[in-house]
């Protein structure tokens, strides 16, 4: 049996080998659809931002030289409002009103907030302060100078992002093309959904929640349905499963009777590189390859499905995306409570982390095993495990997959 990182580095490498600037090709999509793709061009600033000094705050521009520590009385010579500027200068005595948002006039070097102001008469401003020169401005191009790189390709386009691309300028958004991805569930024991599982009988959940792994990890599902534990309706959802980018069928991968999917894909040619991965849940998980299709049998049961997904379809998906985050986020938190190891294998397990005196602390929700989608609905986060015997003490720092709201 290969580690799980040993099974990564051959998913991973096997995918660098075949992707190119033509597998995923670049396509261009408009801006509001671009959220969550995976960005293929760079993305930079067309002008400073801001593109003036820029009042952060409503109040008075002026000098800072005309003001002692208690303020000063200044002559009002104008309005500065957003999108419409004040064109004078502000001269000795003078000030100017200014709007958050506005552009700073000339001769200015600091804005007062209209809370430290009082007008004794027209035209007149008392400024109750002294201030900084810079003060509540923000000068051009804080933030970014013309031409300065916001953010490369291979940038997953995070929800701010698409207001980042709105403010310079691209309507229309370079990103991968999604890996179609094609889901077949096995077992002479599932029903649709919209059946009533009789004796013997349960419902297809892992149809689902892959379709929305898929989602999640970017690329795009396309549900086959159902195969019964039969050659020949396997190889029906296999071979037509086989003209997508990715595969995945979930169970018939284990050592029983009916598990017949590793010799079906063996009939298509499909080139399979692991069948057994030393992890809990999900040791029996496929990989292989036919021509530039990518191949797994992920474990029956649900929970093991999900979790063989996060650890090995997920990356591949993203690297196909050419995405610069292959690998997911992997966070620390100390154990509230001893959880047990697995001497062989390396463990996954769901588990509820809360920030807590300044750290993450985890502890351990009622799980039942691989099967329960139940117990895996209470968990935030799937704790790593290392395979070792006995139990880790509580205070003893893991590792751990966040779950997304989304996942
Ligand atoms: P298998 O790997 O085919 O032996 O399946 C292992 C366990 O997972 C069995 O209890 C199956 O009933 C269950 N299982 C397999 N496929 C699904 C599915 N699509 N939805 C829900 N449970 C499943
Ligand atoms: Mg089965």
């Amino acid at each position: 049996m290969i580690s799980i990182e040993e099974a990564l580095e051959i998913v991973t490498s096997l995918a660098r080998a075949k992707v190119g600037p033509d597998f995923m090709p670049a396509e261009r999509v408009p801006l509001p659809s671009s959220v969550g793709r995976v960005l293929r061009e760079d993305a930079r600033a067309d002008a400073d931002s801001p593109p003036f000094d820029r009042s952060i705050k409503d109040g008075f521009a002026l000098r800072v030289s005309d003001l002692t520590d208690t303020g000063a009385d200044l002559k009002v010579v104008g309005e500065s409002r957003a999108g419409k500027s004040f064109e004078g200068v502000v001269g000795p005595g003078e000030c100017c009103e200014i709007m958050t948002g506005a552009a700073v006039p000339a001769g200015a070097e600091a804005v007062v907030m209209v809370e430290y102001t009082e007008r004794p008469s027209d035209g007149i401003v008392r400024i109750l302060r002294g201030a900084g020169g810079g003060e509540n401005i923000q000068s051009m191009g804080a933030e970014a100078h013309r031409d300065d790189l916001i953010f490369g390709s291979g940038r997953g386009i995070r929800t701010s992002d698409l207001g980042i691309l709105a403010t310079v300028g691209k309507s229309q958004v370079s990103v991968s093309r999604k890996p179609r991805v094609a889901i077949v569930s096995t077992g002479d024991e599932l029903v649709d959904v919209d059946r009533q599982p009789g004796r013997d009988q349960i419902r297809n959940s892992n149809s689902y929640t892959l379709y929305a792994q898929v989602l999640e990890a970017g690329g795009e599902p396309e549900m086959l349905g159902i195969a019964r534990d039969d050659a020949d309706d396997l190889r029906d959802k296999i071979g037509e499963g086989l003209k997508r980018d990715i595969l995945l069928v979930s169970g018939g991968v284990s050592m029983g009777k009916y598990d017949l999917v590793e010799g079906i894909f063996d009939e298509f040619g499909v080139e399979v590189s692991f069948d057994k991965v030393a992890m809990k849940p999900g040791k029996p998980t496929v990989f292989g390859h036919r021509d530039k299709t990518f191949v797994f049998g992920l474990p029956g049961n649900p929970v093991s499905t999900m979790v063989s997904f996060q650890l090995f379809v997920r990356p591949l998906i993203r690297l196909l995306l050419q995405a610069a985050d292959v690998d997911g986020t992997v966070l620390e938190a100390v154990l509230n409570e001893k959880m047990r190891c697995d001497n062989v294998r390396f463990a996954c397990v769901p588990a509820s982390v809360r920030f807590r005196n300044g750290s993450y602390r985890l502890s351990r929700v009622k799980w039942k095993g691989s099967s329960d989608l139940v117990g895996l609905s209470q968990a935030n986060a799937y704790v790593l495990l290392p395979s070792q015997e006995g139990w880790l003490e509580a205070g003893a720092v893991v590792k751990f997959i966040p779950i997304a709201a989304s996942c």
